[in-house]
């Protein structure tokens, strides 16, 4: 029998991602999103319900229609400079969002969950390796709606045996390698899709935020995750839940931080094209070095990040670049 997995965010990019990867494992993605930061053309790999997470009558309506037998939970606001401005955004869209969801999904039976979480649940813990026992001290809104999110579906899991996976990641890059979906944000603030555009043009240069970091080039480290991996690592989280083995919750790394300076000389390689850099001050907010682990879920769901190498990831995210964008 088939099975419908609503995704919320199913039109955004990791969102996106994760459908593709659910129907080539024979699942059915359906796409519940408002289209704020997503996009039409994104949704290729099963049916699309426009909406709002805040409409609790809408969510009961697209509940009726599909039975989903589980809900991806992509859908929400994540830029860590707008939650500094405007926390009561971030708390009512992804905090109220969730509550909607879950209620929602109860409502109609429906008690897997699984949840795209970040590690900017943690805060600013710079050099440590962080792993799903480090304490959560998140330093803004964003991190803390996530955080408040978490500890809903742990409260709904007590309450009516909801069992939820719970991912946790950062820095996510690279594109579906066939070519069909890819990274598009408007406005966009990640460093290789604006450093992409600098090699062709698009923008005049690339700023590199601070370069007296105390790391080894004095330019911030992130842990970069291949977009494919952590979709697929969702679809490992959903076998999980279907096998019953309860709630869970897992950190997705590669264990390897690459730097400012790194991720551009890797472009350099990868495109043969120069990358125009300039030299601008530290961004606010920017913690030195996030590296995170994934012991857990290399041995509890097999999970194996073999595209998430550099140099993999700005191939991938340079083919989409040159080839792809969806209709602005
Ligand atoms: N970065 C940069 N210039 C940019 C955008 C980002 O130097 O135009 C740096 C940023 O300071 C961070 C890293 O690149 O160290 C990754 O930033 P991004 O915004 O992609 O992700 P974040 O780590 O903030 O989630």
């Amino acid at each position: 029998m088939t099975r419908n997995i609503l995704v919320t965010g199913g039109a955004g990019y990791v969102g996106s991602h994760a459908c593709k990867v659910l129907k080539t494992a024979g699942y059915v993605p359906v796409t519940f999103d408002n289209l704020a930061t997503g996009w039409r053309d994104a949704v290729q790999f099963g049916p699309f319900e426009k909406g709002d997470l805040s409409d609790r009558a809408r969510l009961e309506e697209v509940f009726a229609r599909w039975q989903p037998a589980a809900v991806m939970h992509f859908a929400a606001i994540s830029l860590v400079g707008d939650a500094m401005r405007d926390p009561g955004t971030y708390w009512r869209v992804n905090v109220l969002g969730a509550l909607n969801l879950i209620e929602a999904a109860l409502a109609a039976g429906c008690k897997d969950f699984v949840f795209s979480s970040t590690c900017a649940t943690y805060g600013d813990l710079d050099g440590v390796m962080l792993d799903e026992d480090t304490p959560q001290q998140p330093l803004n809104a964003y991190g803390k709606s996530k955080l408040a999110i978490e500890q809903m579906l742990g409260d709904f899991g007590a309450s009516h045996a909801l069992n939820s996976v719970i991912f946790r990641y950062f820095n996510v890059a690279g594109a579906d390698p066939a070519g069909e979906i890819g990274e598009f944000h408007r406005p966009e603030t990640h460093l290789i899709p604006l450093m992409l555009d600098a090699i062709d043009g698009k923008r005049p240069a690339l700023t590199v935020f601070g370069t007296d970091y105390p790391t080894r080039d004095g330019t911030c480290i992130r842990d970069y995750v291949h977009v494919m991996d952590l979709a697929e690592a969702h679809v490992a989280g959903l076998r999980w839940l279907e096998a019953g083995q309860g709630s869970r919750l897992f950190c997705l790394g590669t264990g390897t931080g690459f730097s400012v300076r790194e991720v551009i000389d890797a472009s350099r390689a990868v495109t043969n094209r120069e990358v125009p850099v300039v030299f601008g001050d530290r961004r606010p907010g920017d913690a030195t070095s996030l590296v995170c682990g994934s012991e857990r879920a290399r041995r509890e769901l097999g999970w194996q990040p073999d595209r998430s190498k550099i140099g993999t990831m700005i191939a991938d995210a340079w083919r989409w670049h040159q080839t792809s964008s969806y209709n602005r």
